[in-house]
């Protein structure tokens, strides 16, 4: 079977390929966005055989935990837990509704987040787990509504459609796992988890493939299409593969490559069996551990070979294990940085490979992935946050309209940074990710639709605007900038965050679409708002904020700035700098004074090269792991040397985001930055230096220049105006950085722009009563308890 489906999926590519060109077109205004029109390979379909049919386009839907696979919190303690909320009866309905979007968007197959195959296996306590047929029947709801969707074969010329295809993952989390019963190969505790693992006993190895078979029987009895197993990552079955981890001396362990690789074997070889051939087995396979004494890039092709032998339908890669201290999924990640090991892999097995291969990490856009399909990369890419920013990505693409993609921005921080504090995950540019059953965008009848002024075209204010218009209202955003974008123009110029002009082009794009009117270098005052008199229904003020003032003394010596003197109106800074402040600004006008360049650059135009030499990534992947030793990596000369300052004391960038705020900090500290804290500004003079105050020791920072970035508050003038007025108090609606500073950021302004838009026709919701959040589900609900007791 393997052979046929090998040669069914390269001349679909190639045959994809050459039937049409793409064109590359700058849109000059959008800057980045994306112009290729056609994916031909993208859009061929991928046939699996005879025994499973045709996945009807090249793109696979990567697990990810979201808090929506269900729990196995006990019934009698719902009641309690969630009172009478009727919004989270069912979580399994929530799943069911996020996927089934997916599904109709158009992906080829989509996999689910991580399923336990027995109670050690599970994420957290009373995540959830595949082990019996009551746990079972619930996961009927999800396999059923995407199979109720058809996906159109390849670019939809033909007319044809299959059933949308959904495989269930099983994950084991090994010494991963954030409770106190982790198992693992051997005892060894991670770097990034607070419990030791135990080890396995023979019989607990051989039980544990036992649970997986019987995991992936009661996924096929769920109606699912298959499952994933996961094998990458740094989750149990890596720790048994990895030497890191296996110190075991019996038939599952110890130097032996042919011991480490047993288990996973087995739990594939008997999976096949026990599941027939009509079912897709997806293994997912660590190709670069990014972490010491790992796999060797040999052993990863032996295992390949070896899965391919044991039964494997699809091998699915992974990136990295979760302790790996390189970003492998982050914005500052080049798109498709990590598509040289399973081209390696692809070209080492040559033709005895006989089964798609999938590539990863940061693919979250149609060029990238087509350029991975054509270039001998892989058959099939995998993209899973870029789903969660835009559900329709593939249809969009299909449809050649890329440029209506909402891309993901690998930002991290409505998806991963939610998991990791046990909050329902969602998407920073679309916060209906994962609240499909709870933030509905659809047109009002046209008695409800109003007049809506928006001031402030950030992003709240086009968050807002967009939705807004889809709900049908007759909108008309002001800004009195050139551009829209509010401060994304100052975030995109931040080397590492150019994926934020993405953001701007897909608001651009709808707001166009939509006829909103944009009514750019336009600054709104509270006469124009009372001359519009009841010409507009509503005016939403999201004017954001201004930079707080630290009142040091000698601030207004001429060579101090702000970040938005450094970052908007490009004023020159010295070679030695000091900057006061290490919030997320802070940090990242370090990281802009540290290595820009010169030039702006686009995420198609950063170097990839650059990456891999910044964090000793070894492409030739000669050491195991995929790292370059230590004394040999060679880092970027920092162009300044920085002080960065805070007067908290403790750690600086103890509030970045939990699976970013690591490689902000990492990237200061290579570039020699030298931190502070506990600082007390006492002044700066006539020079231009920073007196500071030191647990009770003086000191002067002698920089050629002080940047502020010391926080921000609300710019509220219009909306105090306003509040004055009788006639405007009513409609006037703050939101994003206008309605409150503290903390503010992109993800908070985002949603209260989205959820007010859904709403705002309501005669209930009225100023100070129109900010909206969802409530939390169970498994969110249970994780607040636990934290608050552990
Ligand atoms: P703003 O973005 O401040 O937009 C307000 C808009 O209102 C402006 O365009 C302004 O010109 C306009 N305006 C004001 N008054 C008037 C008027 N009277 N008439 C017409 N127009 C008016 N957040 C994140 O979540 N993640 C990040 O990684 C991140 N990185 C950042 C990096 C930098 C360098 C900076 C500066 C910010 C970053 N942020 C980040 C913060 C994020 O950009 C802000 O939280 C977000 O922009 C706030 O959105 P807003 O729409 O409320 O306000
Ligand atoms: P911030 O995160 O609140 O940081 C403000 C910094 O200024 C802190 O270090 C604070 O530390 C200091 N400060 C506060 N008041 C001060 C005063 N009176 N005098 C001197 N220093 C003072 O704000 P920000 O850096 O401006 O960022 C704004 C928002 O954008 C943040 O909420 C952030 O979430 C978002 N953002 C996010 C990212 C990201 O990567 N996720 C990146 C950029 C921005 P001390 O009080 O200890 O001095
Ligand atoms: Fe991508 Fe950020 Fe959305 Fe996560 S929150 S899906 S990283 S844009």
């Amino acid at each position: 079977m393997a052979n046929n489906v090998l040669r069914r999926c390269k001349s679909s590519v190639a045959a994809a390929s050459t039937a049409r060109a793409s064109s590359f077109a700058e849109d000059p205004s959008a800057k980045a966005a994306t112009a290729t029109v056609s994916f031909p390979a993208l859009f061929s379909p991928l046939d699996l055989g005879p025994d499973i049919g045709v996945l009807a386009n090249r793109a696979l839907m990567g697990s990810m935990h979201t808090g929506l696979e269900g729990h196995t919190i006990p019934s009698f303690i719902l009641p309690w837990l969630m009172g009478k909320d009727p919004m989270h009866d069912d979580d399994m309905e929530r799943m069911a509704a996020y996927f089934r979007e997916r599904a109709e968007g158009g992906v080829g197959l989509m996999v689910t987040g991580g399923i336990s195959p027995n109670a050690r296996g599970i994420v957290a306590p009373f995540a959830s787990k595949l082990t019996n047929p009551q746990e079972m029947e619930g996961h009927k709801v999800i396999t059923q509504a995407i199979h109720s969707v058809q996906v159109p074969v390849g670019d939809g010329s033909s007319g044809q459609t299959v059933p949308a295809r959904i495989c269930m993952q099983i994950l084991h989390t090994g010494r991963y796992a954030y409770h106190p019963f982790c198992v693992s190969a051997s005892d060894t505790q991670s770097p990034i988890s607070p419990f030791k693992a135990k080890a396995l006993s023979t019989q607990g190895v051989e039980q544990t493939i036992q649970d997986f078979v019987n995991c992936a029987v009661l996924a096929k009895e769920a109606g699912y299409d298959g499952v994933e197993i996961m094998g990458s990552e740094g989750y149990l079955l890596t720790q048994f593969l990895s030497p890191r981890t296996n110190h075991r001396t019996d038939q599952y362990g110890g130097a032996s490559f042919e011991n480490r690789a047993r288990m996973p074997l087995e739990i594939v070889r008997q999976t096949r069996q026990a599941v027939g051939k009509d079912f897709i087995l997806i293994f997912r396979i660590s190709l670069l551990d990014l972490v010491d004494n790992a796999l060797a890039f040999e052993e990863c092709v032996a295992l390949a070979q070896q899965l391919q032998d044991a039964g494997v339908t699809i091998l699915n890669t992974g990136i990295g294990w979760h302790e790996a201290r390189v970003p492998t999924i982050a914005t500052s990640v080049p798109r498709g940085a990590f598509g040289f090991p399973t081209k390696a892999l692809k070209e080492t097995l040559g033709k005895t490979l006989e089964i798609p291969l999938v590539a990863t990490n940061r693919i979250n856009d149609p060029t990238v992935a087509e350029r991975l399909l054509t270039d001998g990369t892989c058959d099939m890419v995998s993209m899973a946050r870029p789903f969660l920013a835009d559900a329709e990505l593939m249809k969009k693409s299909r449809e050649g309209r890329p440029e209506e993609i909402n891309s993901c921005i690998g930002c991290n921080q409505a998806c991963l940074d939610h998991v990791f504090k046990a909050k329902t995950a969602s998407c920073l540019v679309n916060p209906r990710a994962c609240h499909e059953t709870d933030i509905i965008i659809q047109e009002l009848p046209m008695e409800k639709r109003k007049n809506i002024s928006v001031v402030g075209a950030g992003p709240a204010g086009c968050a807002f605007a967009v939705t807004a218009a889809q709900m049908g209202h007759n909108v008309t955003l002001y800004d009195q900038a050139d551009d829209i974008g509010g401060q994304f123009n100052m975030a995109k110029r931040i080397p590492g965050k150019e994926e934020f002009y993405e953001t701007l082009r897909y608001f651009r794009v709808q707001l166009k679409k939509l006829g909103v009117q944009v009514k750019l270098g336009t600054k709104v005052t509270y006469g124009q708002m009372r001359e519009e008199g009841d010409a507009v229904d509503k005016w939403v003020v999201s004017t954001g904020v201004d930079p707080r003032d630290p009142k040091i003394p000698g601030q207004d010596h001429p060579k101090v700035l702000t970040y938005i003197d450094v970052l908007r109106h490009k004023k020159p800074v010295g070679n030695k700098v000091a900057l006061i402040g290490a919030g997320g600004i802070g940090f990242d006008v370090s990281e802009y004074l540290l290595h820009w360049d010169g030039k702006d650059r686009t995420s198609n135009e950063v170097s990839v090269e650059d990456f891999w030499k910044e964090w000793g990534i070894d492409t030739a992947q000669k050491e195991r792991g995929g790292l370059v030793p230590e004394d040999k990596q060679q880092h970027h000369e920092p162009k300044r040397q920085l002080y960065l300052l805070q007067r908290k004391k403790g750690k600086l960038g103890k509030n970045l985001g939990k699976t970013t705020g690591w490689i902000h900090r990492a990237t200061l500290s290579k570039g020699n930055v030298e931190m502070i804290d506990s600082a007390t500004y006492d002044s700066i003079d006539e020079n231009g230096h920073l007196h500071i105050t030191r647990n009770g020791k003086k000191r002067v920072l002698e920089v050629d220049n002080v940047v502020i970035c010391a926080g921000q508050v609300e710019h509220k003038e219009l909306e105090l105006s306003a509040k004055e007025d009788a006639a405007l108090a009513s409609k006037v609606y703050p939101i994003g950085g206008a309605f409150f500073a503290g903390e503010l950021d992109a993800k908070r302004a985002i949603d209260m722009g989205t959820r007010l838009a859904v709403r705002i026709h309501e005669p209930e919701v009225v100023p100070g009563k129109h900010n909206f959040f969802s409530s939390p589900g169970p498994e969110e609900k249970m994780n607040q308890l636990l934290q608050r007791w552990m």
